[in-house]
Protein backbone atom coordinates (compact mmCIF):
# COMPACT_ATOMS: atom_id res chain seq x y z
CA UNK A 1 0.00 0.00 0.00
CA UNK A 2 1.24 3.63 -0.72
CA UNK A 3 1.32 6.35 1.48
CA UNK A 4 -2.27 8.25 0.15
CA UNK A 5 -3.71 4.32 0.04
CA UNK A 6 -3.04 4.20 3.82
CA UNK A 7 -4.24 7.46 5.05
CA UNK A 8 -7.30 6.77 2.73
CA UNK A 9 -7.49 4.24 5.16
CA UNK A 10 -6.89 5.40 8.40
CA UNK A 11 -9.14 8.44 7.66
CA UNK A 12 -12.04 6.14 6.54
CA UNK A 13 -11.86 3.60 9.64
CA UNK A 14 -9.97 4.55 12.63
CA UNK A 15 -11.21 7.41 15.18
CA UNK A 16 -8.94 10.42 14.56
CA UNK A 17 -7.85 11.28 18.28
CA UNK A 18 -4.63 11.79 16.87
CA UNK A 19 -2.92 14.42 15.63
CA UNK A 20 -0.66 12.65 12.94
CA UNK A 21 2.22 13.56 11.25
CA UNK A 22 2.12 13.35 7.35
CA UNK A 23 3.80 10.38 6.74
CA UNK A 24 3.09 6.53 7.05
CA UNK A 25 6.55 4.81 8.79
CA UNK A 26 7.38 1.49 7.06
CA UNK A 27 10.13 0.05 8.37
CA UNK A 28 13.11 0.92 10.56
CA UNK A 29 16.85 -0.12 11.36
CA UNK A 30 18.71 1.02 14.30
CA UNK A 31 17.96 4.95 14.85
CA UNK A 32 16.61 5.24 11.49
CA UNK A 33 13.54 5.06 9.55
CA UNK A 34 11.72 4.44 6.26
CA UNK A 35 8.85 5.95 5.02
CA UNK A 36 6.35 3.76 2.59
CA UNK A 37 8.26 6.15 -0.26
CA UNK A 38 11.78 4.99 0.52
CA UNK A 39 12.43 8.34 2.14
CA UNK A 40 15.07 7.92 5.28
CA UNK A 41 14.71 10.00 8.91
CA UNK A 42 16.85 10.04 11.77
CA UNK A 43 14.54 9.24 14.40
CA UNK A 44 14.80 11.40 17.65
CA UNK A 45 11.44 10.13 18.79
CA UNK A 46 11.88 5.93 19.67
CA UNK A 47 7.99 5.95 19.75
CA UNK A 48 7.98 8.62 22.22
CA UNK A 49 10.54 6.82 24.14
CA UNK A 50 10.00 3.57 23.54
CA UNK A 51 12.21 1.99 21.37
CA UNK A 52 15.56 1.80 23.74
CA UNK A 53 16.98 -0.41 21.58
CA UNK A 54 15.98 1.18 17.96
CA UNK A 55 14.92 -0.99 15.36
CA UNK A 56 15.43 -4.26 14.14
CA UNK A 57 17.16 -5.06 16.96
CA UNK A 58 18.68 -8.85 16.37
CA UNK A 59 18.69 -9.80 20.23
CA UNK A 60 15.72 -8.21 20.88
CA UNK A 61 13.83 -9.81 17.96
CA UNK A 62 15.52 -13.09 18.38
CA UNK A 63 13.99 -13.42 22.12
CA UNK A 64 10.47 -12.16 21.85
CA UNK A 65 10.44 -15.03 18.85
CA UNK A 66 11.97 -17.69 21.05
CA UNK A 67 9.77 -16.92 23.79
CA UNK A 68 6.40 -16.83 21.71
CA UNK A 69 7.47 -20.59 19.96
CA UNK A 70 8.01 -21.74 23.99
CA UNK A 71 5.15 -20.09 25.59
CA UNK A 72 3.32 -16.66 24.21
CA UNK A 73 1.38 -16.18 27.32
CA UNK A 74 0.22 -17.81 29.99
CA UNK A 75 -1.93 -16.16 33.10
CA UNK A 76 -0.83 -14.60 36.13
CA UNK A 77 -2.71 -17.53 37.64
CA UNK A 78 0.86 -19.82 37.03
CA UNK A 79 4.70 -18.60 38.01
CA UNK A 80 6.79 -18.46 34.40
CA UNK A 81 10.19 -17.49 34.07
CA UNK A 82 9.97 -14.53 32.17
CA UNK A 83 8.37 -12.26 34.95
CA UNK A 84 10.77 -13.68 37.49
CA UNK A 85 13.68 -13.26 35.89
CA UNK A 86 12.77 -9.60 34.90
CA UNK A 87 11.70 -8.69 38.14
CA UNK A 88 15.33 -9.96 39.12
CA UNK A 89 16.74 -7.89 37.04
CA UNK A 90 14.96 -4.51 37.92
CA UNK A 91 14.11 -4.71 41.63
CA UNK A 92 18.07 -5.02 42.79
CA UNK A 93 18.86 -2.56 39.50
CA UNK A 94 16.73 0.00 41.19
CA UNK A 95 17.53 -0.40 45.19
CA UNK A 96 13.57 -1.57 45.72
CA UNK A 97 11.63 -4.60 47.05
CA UNK A 98 9.45 -5.85 44.63
CA UNK A 99 7.71 -5.47 41.38
CA UNK A 100 4.59 -5.54 39.73
CA UNK A 101 4.12 -5.83 36.28
CA UNK A 102 1.14 -4.49 34.14
CA UNK A 103 0.90 -3.09 30.36
CA UNK A 104 1.35 0.89 30.01
CA UNK A 105 1.90 3.85 31.97
CA UNK A 106 -1.25 4.75 32.75
CA UNK A 107 -1.98 1.32 33.87
CA UNK A 108 1.18 1.69 36.15
CA UNK A 109 0.19 4.49 37.55
CA UNK A 110 -3.07 3.48 38.69
CA UNK A 111 -1.13 -0.01 40.39
CA UNK A 112 0.98 3.01 42.34
CA UNK A 113 -1.97 5.14 43.61
CA UNK A 114 -3.82 2.01 44.56
CA UNK A 115 -0.87 1.05 46.69
CA UNK A 116 -0.34 4.42 47.82
CA UNK A 117 -3.82 4.51 49.07
CA UNK A 118 -3.97 1.02 50.32
CA UNK A 119 -1.04 1.86 52.55
CA UNK A 120 -2.08 4.66 53.73
CA UNK A 121 -5.57 2.99 54.69
CA UNK A 122 -3.63 0.07 56.76
CA UNK A 123 -1.88 2.73 58.62
CA UNK A 124 -4.21 5.37 58.88
CA UNK A 125 -7.49 4.73 57.98
CA UNK A 126 -10.11 5.38 55.05
CA UNK A 127 -9.54 9.16 55.40
CA UNK A 128 -6.33 9.75 54.46
CA UNK A 129 -5.59 9.05 50.70
CA UNK A 130 -5.44 12.38 48.90
CA UNK A 131 -2.53 12.46 46.77
CA UNK A 132 -0.50 15.63 45.68
CA UNK A 133 0.16 15.84 42.06
CA UNK A 134 1.89 19.21 40.24
CA UNK A 135 0.87 21.45 37.72
CA UNK A 136 1.83 20.93 34.10
CA UNK A 137 2.14 16.96 35.48
CA UNK A 138 1.34 13.84 32.77
CA UNK A 139 0.44 10.86 33.83
CA UNK A 140 -1.67 9.33 31.96
CA UNK A 141 -5.28 9.18 30.10
CA UNK A 142 -7.38 6.92 32.16
CA UNK A 143 -10.12 9.02 34.34
CA UNK A 144 -8.02 8.36 37.27
CA UNK A 145 -5.00 8.84 35.68
CA UNK A 146 -5.91 12.26 33.81
CA UNK A 147 -7.32 13.66 37.18
CA UNK A 148 -3.71 13.32 38.47
CA UNK A 149 -2.77 14.96 35.61
CA UNK A 150 -2.10 18.71 36.44
CA UNK A 151 -2.84 19.99 32.86
CA UNK A 152 -6.68 21.43 32.16
CA UNK A 153 -6.53 21.27 28.33
CA UNK A 154 -6.71 17.35 29.45
CA UNK A 155 -9.35 17.68 31.59
CA UNK A 156 -12.33 19.67 29.52
CA UNK A 157 -15.08 17.24 28.04
CA UNK A 158 -14.58 14.60 30.60
CA UNK A 159 -15.99 15.23 34.27
CA UNK A 160 -16.48 13.90 36.87
CA UNK A 161 -13.68 12.77 37.73
CA UNK A 162 -12.53 10.94 41.00
CA UNK A 163 -11.75 12.97 43.97
CA UNK A 164 -8.39 12.56 46.01
CA UNK A 165 -6.01 15.23 44.37
CA UNK A 166 -5.13 18.10 44.41
CA UNK A 167 -1.97 19.78 42.62
CA UNK A 168 0.86 22.26 43.70
CA UNK A 169 3.42 24.62 41.81
CA UNK A 170 6.18 22.58 40.54
CA UNK A 171 9.51 23.50 42.48
CA UNK A 172 7.78 25.82 44.77
CA UNK A 173 7.34 24.28 48.44
CA UNK A 174 4.78 26.89 49.74
CA UNK A 175 2.49 26.25 46.82
CA UNK A 176 3.13 22.45 47.93
CA UNK A 177 2.28 22.80 51.61
CA UNK A 178 -0.65 25.56 50.78
CA UNK A 179 -2.39 22.15 49.44
CA UNK A 180 -1.09 19.97 52.42
CA UNK A 181 -3.55 18.70 54.99
CA UNK A 182 -4.48 15.60 57.48
CA UNK A 183 -6.38 14.08 54.58
CA UNK A 184 -3.29 13.34 52.45
CA UNK A 185 -1.40 10.23 52.02
CA UNK A 186 1.36 10.80 49.46
CA UNK A 187 3.16 12.59 46.78
CA UNK A 188 3.38 12.13 43.05
CA UNK A 189 5.80 13.53 40.37
CA UNK A 190 7.66 12.93 37.42
CA UNK A 191 11.47 14.04 37.97
CA UNK A 192 11.67 15.61 34.30
CA UNK A 193 8.29 16.77 33.43
CA UNK A 194 8.06 15.02 29.75
CA UNK A 195 4.57 15.95 28.09
CA UNK A 196 4.47 18.84 29.94
CA UNK A 197 7.57 20.36 27.92
CA UNK A 198 10.77 18.77 29.36
CA UNK A 199 10.84 20.65 32.29
CA UNK A 200 13.66 18.62 35.18
CA UNK A 201 12.28 19.82 38.29
CA UNK A 202 14.95 21.42 40.91
CA UNK A 203 16.64 19.10 43.00
CA UNK A 204 16.84 20.85 46.16
CA UNK A 205 13.12 20.93 45.60
CA UNK A 206 12.68 17.13 44.51
CA UNK A 207 15.19 16.49 48.49
CA UNK A 208 12.62 19.38 50.45
CA UNK A 209 9.35 16.86 49.06
CA UNK A 210 11.21 13.54 49.67
CA UNK A 211 12.07 15.45 53.56
CA UNK A 212 8.84 16.31 54.21
CA UNK A 213 7.07 13.06 52.97
CA UNK A 214 9.52 11.07 55.76
CA UNK A 215 8.36 14.16 58.23
CA UNK A 216 4.60 13.08 57.22
CA UNK A 217 4.37 9.71 56.57
CA UNK A 218 3.90 10.36 53.22
CA UNK A 219 4.84 8.19 50.47
CA UNK A 220 6.89 9.34 47.36
CA UNK A 221 5.34 8.38 44.14
CA UNK A 222 7.68 8.88 41.17
CA UNK A 223 6.59 8.58 37.58
CA UNK A 224 9.40 7.67 35.47
CA UNK A 225 6.90 5.95 32.77
CA UNK A 226 9.24 8.38 30.80
CA UNK A 227 12.57 9.38 32.51
CA UNK A 228 12.95 5.18 33.51
CA UNK A 229 14.92 2.38 31.95
CA UNK A 230 18.10 4.37 31.02
CA UNK A 231 16.48 7.28 29.39
CA UNK A 232 18.04 10.06 31.42
CA UNK A 233 21.55 8.03 31.87
CA UNK A 234 20.52 5.93 34.78
CA UNK A 235 18.43 3.15 35.20
CA UNK A 236 16.27 5.51 36.95
CA UNK A 237 16.37 9.22 37.19
CA UNK A 238 15.86 9.43 40.95
CA UNK A 239 19.29 7.77 40.96
CA UNK A 240 20.68 11.05 40.03
CA UNK A 241 18.65 13.27 42.50
CA UNK A 242 19.86 11.19 45.57
CA UNK A 243 16.05 10.21 46.61
CA UNK A 244 14.55 6.69 46.54
CA UNK A 245 10.78 6.59 45.95
CA UNK A 246 8.47 4.52 48.11
CA UNK A 247 6.64 3.40 44.77
CA UNK A 248 8.10 4.34 40.98
CA UNK A 249 6.36 3.49 38.06
CA UNK A 250 7.51 2.72 34.73
CA UNK A 251 6.84 1.80 30.94
CA UNK A 252 7.81 3.24 28.09
CA UNK A 253 11.60 1.99 27.44
CA UNK A 254 11.05 -1.11 29.00
CA UNK A 255 10.35 -4.03 26.50
CA UNK A 256 12.03 -1.64 23.83
CA UNK A 257 8.81 -1.42 21.80
CA UNK A 258 6.18 -4.19 23.43
CA UNK A 259 3.55 -2.50 25.52
CA UNK A 260 4.77 -2.99 29.04
CA UNK A 261 4.52 -1.10 32.26
CA UNK A 262 4.63 -1.80 36.10
CA UNK A 263 5.70 0.00 39.28
CA UNK A 264 8.56 -1.20 41.93
CA UNK A 265 7.78 -0.72 45.26
CA UNK A 266 10.67 -0.30 48.33
CA UNK A 267 10.22 -2.26 51.80
CA UNK A 268 7.28 0.07 53.02
CA UNK A 269 5.09 -1.13 50.26
CA UNK A 270 6.36 -4.43 49.77
CA UNK A 271 3.43 -6.57 51.19
CA UNK A 272 0.48 -3.47 51.05
CA UNK A 273 -0.96 -5.39 48.15
CA UNK A 274 -2.33 -9.32 49.02
CA UNK A 275 -3.60 -11.71 46.63
CA UNK A 276 -7.04 -10.34 45.15
CA UNK A 277 -6.00 -6.65 45.36
CA UNK A 278 -4.86 -5.89 41.85
CA UNK A 279 -4.20 -7.96 38.77
CA UNK A 280 -3.83 -7.57 35.60
CA UNK A 281 -4.64 -10.55 32.37
CA UNK A 282 -1.97 -8.83 30.21
CA UNK A 283 0.36 -7.35 32.76
CA UNK A 284 3.98 -8.91 32.64
CA UNK A 285 3.14 -11.16 29.01
CA UNK A 286 6.03 -13.50 28.61
CA UNK A 287 7.25 -11.99 25.23
CA UNK A 288 7.21 -8.82 26.69
CA UNK A 289 8.86 -9.99 30.18
CA UNK A 290 11.74 -11.26 27.57
CA UNK A 291 12.18 -8.17 25.16
CA UNK A 292 12.49 -6.11 28.72
CA UNK A 293 14.93 -9.11 30.19
CA UNK A 294 17.08 -7.81 26.68
CA UNK A 295 16.69 -4.55 27.88
CA UNK A 296 17.56 -5.08 31.33
CA UNK A 297 20.85 -6.86 29.93
CA UNK A 298 21.91 -3.77 27.39
CA UNK A 299 22.04 -1.12 30.05
CA UNK A 300 25.25 -1.94 31.46
CA UNK A 301 26.99 0.96 33.00
CA UNK A 302 29.02 1.50 30.32
CA UNK A 303 25.94 2.25 27.68
CA UNK A 304 24.43 3.97 30.49
CA UNK A 305 27.45 6.35 30.89
CA UNK A 306 27.48 6.41 26.76
CA UNK A 307 23.38 7.58 27.05
CA UNK A 308 25.36 10.49 29.38
CA UNK A 309 27.84 11.55 27.34
CA UNK A 310 25.78 11.47 23.92
CA UNK A 311 22.84 13.10 26.04
CA UNK A 312 25.79 16.29 26.31
CA UNK A 313 27.23 16.31 23.13
CA UNK A 314 23.28 16.49 21.92
CA UNK A 315 22.90 19.50 24.56
CA UNK A 316 26.17 21.44 23.92
CA UNK A 317 25.58 20.99 20.22
CA UNK A 318 22.24 22.33 20.09
CA UNK A 319 23.03 25.19 22.48
CA UNK A 320 25.97 26.31 19.83
CA UNK A 321 23.31 26.49 17.00
CA UNK A 322 22.90 30.37 16.21
CA UNK A 323 19.38 30.18 16.05
CA UNK A 324 16.35 32.98 16.31
CA UNK A 325 13.93 29.90 17.11
CA UNK A 326 15.88 28.14 19.84
CA UNK A 327 15.04 29.82 23.19
CA UNK A 328 17.30 27.36 25.87
CA UNK A 329 17.93 23.28 26.27
CA UNK A 330 17.09 21.21 28.99
CA UNK A 331 17.28 17.37 29.72
CA UNK A 332 19.37 14.90 31.09
CA UNK A 333 20.85 12.28 29.50
CA UNK A 334 19.03 10.89 25.89
CA UNK A 335 15.68 13.30 27.37
CA UNK A 336 15.69 16.63 25.68
CA UNK A 337 13.64 19.54 25.43
CA UNK A 338 14.63 22.56 23.14
CA UNK A 339 12.52 25.58 24.03
CA UNK A 340 11.09 27.24 20.67
CA UNK A 341 10.68 31.26 20.10
CA UNK A 342 9.18 33.23 17.27
CA UNK A 343 7.74 30.24 15.46
CA UNK A 344 5.42 27.08 16.47
CA UNK A 345 7.00 24.51 17.58
CA UNK A 346 4.81 21.90 15.32
CA UNK A 347 5.87 24.49 12.34
CA UNK A 348 9.60 23.40 13.06
CA UNK A 349 8.98 19.98 13.48
CA UNK A 350 7.55 19.45 9.78
CA UNK A 351 10.36 21.67 8.80
CA UNK A 352 12.81 18.95 10.30
CA UNK A 353 10.40 16.45 9.22
CA UNK A 354 10.87 17.75 5.51
CA UNK A 355 14.62 17.79 5.49
CA UNK A 356 14.75 14.21 7.78
CA UNK A 357 14.61 14.29 10.75
CA UNK A 358 11.76 13.09 13.21
CA UNK A 359 10.81 14.60 16.73
CA UNK A 360 7.94 15.51 18.57
CA UNK A 361 6.37 18.52 20.17
CA UNK A 362 5.77 18.46 24.77
CA UNK A 363 4.28 21.44 25.96
CA UNK A 364 3.53 24.76 24.27
CA UNK A 365 6.65 25.72 23.00
CA UNK A 366 9.16 22.63 23.14
CA UNK A 367 10.56 20.18 21.01
CA UNK A 368 11.09 16.87 22.56
CA UNK A 369 13.97 14.44 20.90
CA UNK A 370 14.18 11.00 22.68
CA UNK A 371 16.66 9.39 20.75
CA UNK A 372 16.49 5.45 20.69
CA UNK A 373 18.90 4.84 23.41
CA UNK A 374 21.01 2.63 21.05
CA UNK A 375 21.63 5.73 18.61
CA UNK A 376 25.20 5.08 16.88
CA UNK A 377 27.52 8.47 16.89
CA UNK A 378 27.11 8.71 12.83
CA UNK A 379 23.16 8.67 13.42
CA UNK A 380 23.76 11.82 16.29
CA UNK A 381 25.72 13.88 13.72
CA UNK A 382 23.65 13.51 11.18
CA UNK A 383 20.42 14.19 13.30
CA UNK A 384 22.80 17.18 14.73
CA UNK A 385 23.42 18.39 11.34
CA UNK A 386 19.93 18.69 9.80
CA UNK A 387 18.99 20.60 13.40
CA UNK A 388 21.77 23.34 12.41
CA UNK A 389 21.13 23.63 8.66
CA UNK A 390 16.90 23.58 9.81
CA UNK A 391 16.59 26.09 12.81
CA UNK A 392 19.73 29.08 11.81
C1 LIG B 1 3.55 8.49 28.57
C2 LIG B 1 3.39 8.77 30.02
C3 LIG B 1 2.34 8.21 30.76
C4 LIG B 1 1.23 7.41 30.12
O1 LIG B 1 1.69 6.22 29.54
P1 LIG B 1 0.71 5.38 28.58
O2 LIG B 1 1.52 4.15 28.27
O3 LIG B 1 0.42 6.21 27.39
O4 LIG B 1 -0.50 5.07 29.37
C5 LIG B 1 2.31 8.44 32.12
N1 LIG B 1 3.25 9.17 32.73
C6 LIG B 1 4.28 9.73 32.05
C7 LIG B 1 5.31 10.52 32.78
C8 LIG B 1 4.38 9.55 30.66
O5 LIG B 1 5.38 10.12 29.99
Amino acid sequence: MDFAEIKALDHRYVLQTYGRNDLAIDHGKGATLYDTEGKAYIDFTAGIGVCSLGYANEAWARAIYDQAMKLGHISNLFYAQPYALLASKLVPAAGMAGAFFSNSGAEANEGMIKTARKWSHDHYGPDRSTIITLNRSFHGRTVTTLRATGQDKYHKNFYPFPDGFRHAEANDMDSLLSVAGDDVCAVMLELIQGEGGVNPLNADYVRQVADLCAQRDWLLLIDEVQTGIGRTGTLFCYQQFGVTPDIVSFAKGIAGGLPFGGFLTGEKCRDTLRAGDHGSTFGGNPMASAAGCVVMDTLTPDFLAGVREKGETLRRRIAAIPSPYIAGVRGMGLMVGVGIQNAAHTELRDRLMAAGLLTTCAGPDTIRLLPPLVITDEELERGIQIMEKTLQ
